[in-house]
């Protein structure tokens, strides 16, 4: 039996014409069998969007969040704009057919259809997460990766897609194969001019005595939202919150850092370029908790 649990929408966007009139708008498939055109653009582009969404004891996290990073990344695209209601009736269909597991991650995907057909294809599977105890208790090591982009792409040019979670992430993965090479776990990406950004697929959280900080929007990164419910839990727990573009150099001075995302969660950076990096074990602690705790 598959554990996997995978739904197709018939009308992705309401700015599109539906695939098959009066259809049901989401429709529960074998993901075992094929369900995606060859000529569809995402396999030939790699053009269209996508969300990650981690679920918990059967609760989705920050879905609110993550249905308007897809809104936002669409818009970045050109894509007719998602129908959030169908989405979010997607992810709940799939969460309530998904067998008890601890953990989740959701994967929503929009792409732009096949050519010329001017229909976006739309899908939402969920499967069991692969075990993060290690990298959540004993950290990760990473390198620092130039993105060969300035931190200001997103101003100067907009069709990099700089801040939009697209599909054509074979560089993410590129990096991390480079990562390996390097005898590191994971990466963080610094612009060319030389300010730290983001993870292949995580945001950058970092502690400097009473703050929680992370580099920031506007750099060509996206807004994490596990790093935006870090924040929100901060505050109410006498943190102060906050952006800051900083250097490596800087990040090398935090008293703490971490890659934050949505199945992973907080994994703190136990090394950096080779040096060792302080852990704040108890906060890492604390702040799962949290996350894994969410009800929405
Ligand atoms: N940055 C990138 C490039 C990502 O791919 C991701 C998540 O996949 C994140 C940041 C973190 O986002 P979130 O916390 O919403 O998962």
């Amino acid at each position: 039996m598959s554990r996997t649990v995978l739904v197709l929408l018939n009308q992705p966007s309401l700015d599109a014409p539906p695939h098959e009139v009066g259809a049901d708008a989401i429709r529960l498939v074998d993901p075992s069998l094929p369900h995606l055109s060859v000529l569809d653009l995402a396999a030939t582009r790699g053009d269209g969007i996508f969300e990650s969404v981690s679920v918990a004891r059967g609760k989705a996290h920050a879905v609110e969040a993550h249905l308007r990073r897809l809104a936002h990344s669409a818009a970045i695209l050109d894509l007719p704009g998602p129908d959030l209601d169908v989405w979010r009736a997607a992810i709940e269909t799939v969460i309530a057919e998904l067998d008890p597991v601890p953990e989740a991650l959701i994967k929503a995907v929009m792409t732009r259809g096949i050519e010329g057909d001017n229909r976006p294809t739309g899908w939402v599977y969920v499967s069991p997460s692969p075990d993060y105890a290690d990298a959540r208790a004993n950290g990760i090591r990473v390198v620092m990766l130039d993105r060969g982009y300035r931190h200001d792409v997103e101003r100067t040019s907009p069709w990099l897609l700089a801040g939009a979670k697209t599909l054509s992430y074979a560089v993410n993965r590129a990096v991390l194969r480079e990562a390996s090479r390097r005898d590191a776990d994971d990466v963080i990406f610094v612009s060319s001019d030389g300010y730290v950004l983001e993870g292949p697929t995580a945001s950058v959280l970092f502690r400097r005595g009473n703050s929680l900080l992370t580099p920031g929007t506007g750099l060509g990164i996206l807004d994490g939202t596990t790093q935006g419910d870090i924040f929100a839990w901060a505050a109410e727990n006498g943190f102060e919150t906050g952006f800051e573009q900083l250097t490596p150099a800087e990040l090398g001075e935090a008293d703490a850092v971490w890659l934050v995302s949505s199945g992973r969660q907080a994994a703190p950076v136990r090394e950096i370029d080779g040096e060792p990096h302080a852990v704040d074990a108890s906060l890492t602690s604390e702040i799962n908790a949290y996350l894994m705790s969410r009800d929405n």
